[in-house]
């Protein structure tokens, strides 16, 4: 550019003096000639200055122009508040990615990430809050990546990163996963509030061959919603199998509506026993969906549809008043543990509905344990604090369910007033062969008796299994040792035999006389 223009201006120079040479000679070389040439000479100059100037406006107007497309192009790629990509950036970073990926025979990786219940941190404590704790969460997730991975917000809690790894790296994906998890879950303290999220995890990794980073980012999140319906504290990975069960959704999500309006849902009563005596003490009650085609279908199919559908609360209180119904005419010293969701803890009216069927079944609220899981406790410990005192004052109690299996159980034993603590069935089924698992139940156990707070098992399936989990302390039992989930009928005959008899009815299990 300087180049053209000081040619200009010498062309400029050279054609001025040559004009002006011309005049000189027409005018017969008179003395005025000096006076032409001088004002020819100054109007170069100023010819030479107004371009310089010309040029260095050109040259500012286009860095301007520059700039302000720059910035354009960052607020059309970024996100405002956390100043991570959006959709737009990720995608188009996400696509750079895919590129590199394919010509080294690298995969792309695709991490989706979803806080769990966000929402219910901007209803409690205002938007300025979840805000902040968007842009600490944000920074936490930078903090665990490398520069090179592409992290973005892609909608209020929805988190999503891409990087290039080998097919090998498997195990240093699901360490990043992990490490997210727990930079996410950590206490944050905003404002005066102290809070802590939960989150989960889907990964995905694509196969070899040319990449699309929108199918990519689709399966990261299936395995993300599956992580969501199984409540995994831990990174999913996708599969096929995936994909399949949720064509199967849209079919079940139409079943479960139809089943509450004909009353399919009923309660199935798995055996507590006490394991220093062998006693019947209790039942757990399972929801289970009696279909008129299918037969009996496991929770685990519907549960979790339910729960996004918003009918869990219905749902719960159809195999409740059912369950209250048949153990009303039991033994009075027959408990009944019931299992809460964590979206019906959501329900400020949970303790009022559940009271509500004690009485119309005449069910006394001294012999309900009502199950929580930990995770359930995450998005609102207050207003769950509200329902389990309320719970509590009429009597009823209170059991931590799926212990070990949350983001920080601990803080829960102290925040809450747990009557119960039930120890995940993963640790008791490994605890003959894993040495953590055992001295995790070892551990909780003279944790629990040290703060008064017995301990159930849950997933005894063998006299071995049985009399480790004794031998450490822990008070009551469950497992397909002393009966596998069972029909009223049957859960009744079992009160009976045990009162009048003595006689174990579980085949396996040492159940005995009450005394
Ligand atoms: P959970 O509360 O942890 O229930 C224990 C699960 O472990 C039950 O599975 C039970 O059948 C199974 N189990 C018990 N002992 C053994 C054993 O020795 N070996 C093995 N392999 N499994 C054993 P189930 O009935 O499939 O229930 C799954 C989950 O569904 C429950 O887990 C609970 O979270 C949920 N659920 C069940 N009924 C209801 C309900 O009425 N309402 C709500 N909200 N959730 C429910
Ligand atoms: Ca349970
Ligand atoms: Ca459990």
């Amino acid at each position: 550019m300087l180049g053209i223009l000081i040619s200009a201006v010498m062309l400029l120079v050279w054609n001025g003096s040559h004009f002006f040479q011309q005049i000189s000679f027409a005018t017969d070389r008179i003395d005025g000639g000096i006076q032409i040439a001088s004002t020819a000479l100054t109007l170069n100059v100023a010819l030479i200055l107004f371009g310089w100037r010309r040029y260095v406006d050109v040259q500012h107007e286009s860095q301007m122009r520059a700039e302000s497309e720059d910035r354009a192009a960052l607020i059309a790629t970024t996100d405002a508040m956390t100043g991570l990509l959006n959709r737009k950036g990720f995608a188009d970073r996400a696509t750079v990615l895919a590129g590199a990926a394919c010509g080294d025979g690298e995969r792309m990786v695709m991490i989706s990430v979803q806080m769990h219940r966000f929402k219910g941190i901007n209803d409690r404590h205002g938007y300025d809050v979840g805000d902040e704790l968007l842009r600490r969460l944000a920074a936490a997730i930078l903090a665990v990546v490398d520069r090179e991975v592409a992290v973005a917000r892609l909608s209020g809690d929805e988190f999503a990163l891409a990087m290039v790894r080998s097919p090998g790296d498997r195990p240093a994906i699901e360490i990043i996963g992990e490490a997210l998890i727990r930079a996410i879950t950590k206490p944050y303290q905003v404002e005066d509030k102290h809070i802590q999220v939960g989150v989960f995890v889907g990964i995905a990794m694509a196969e070899a061959g040319p990449v699309v980073v929108a199918e990519l980012l689709r399966r990261a999140d299936i395995a993300l919603d599956h992580a969501k319906s199984s409540r995994s504290a831990r990174p999913v990975w996708f599969d096929g199998g995936m994909e399949r069960a949720l064509l199967a959704h849209s079919e079940i999500e139409q079943g479960i509506r139809f089943a509450l309006e004909h009353e399919q849902f009923e309660p199935h009563f798995e055996p507590q026993i006490d394991l220093e005596t062998g006693e019947l003490v209790g039942f757990e009650t399972l929801a289970r969906w009696n279909h008129t085609l299918s037969g009996i279908i496991m929770p685990d199919m519907f549960i979790p549809v339910a729960e996004e559908i918003g009918v869990i609360g219905r749902l719960s209180e159809q195999v409740m008043r059912a369950a209250f119904v048949h153990a009303a005419t039991w033994d009075a010293s027959i408990n009944l543990s019931v299992n809460v969701s964590p979206a019906m803890l959501g329900d400020p009216w949970l303790a009022q509905k559940i009271v509500r069927l004690l009485r119309e079944t005449s069910f006394p609220a001294n012999r309900l344990v009502v199950e929580i899981t930990e995770s359930s406790l995450f998005t609102d410990i207050d207003q769950a604090r509200t329902i389990v005192t309320s719970l509590k004052n009429q009597g009823i109690r209170l059991a931590l369910d799926d212990f070990g299996t949350g983001f920080s159980s601990l803080s829960h034993l102290r925040t809450l007033p747990f009557d119960v603590i039930k120890i995940d069935r993963s640790f008791i089924a490994t605890i003959q062969r894993d040495r953590q698992s055992a001295a995790i139940v070892r551990a909780v156990t003279t944790l629990a008796t040290a703060l008064d707070v017995p301990v159930t098992v849950e997933g005894i399936e063998d006299a071995s299994t049985h009399a480790a989990v004794l031998a450490m302390g822990c008070a009551v039992g469950q497992g397909w040792y002393f009966g596998k989930p069972m029909s009223a009928e049957r859960a009744g005959e079992m009160v009976r035999a045990r009162k009048n008899h003595g006689v174990p009815v579980s085949s396996a299990g040492p159940i005995k006389a009450a005394g």
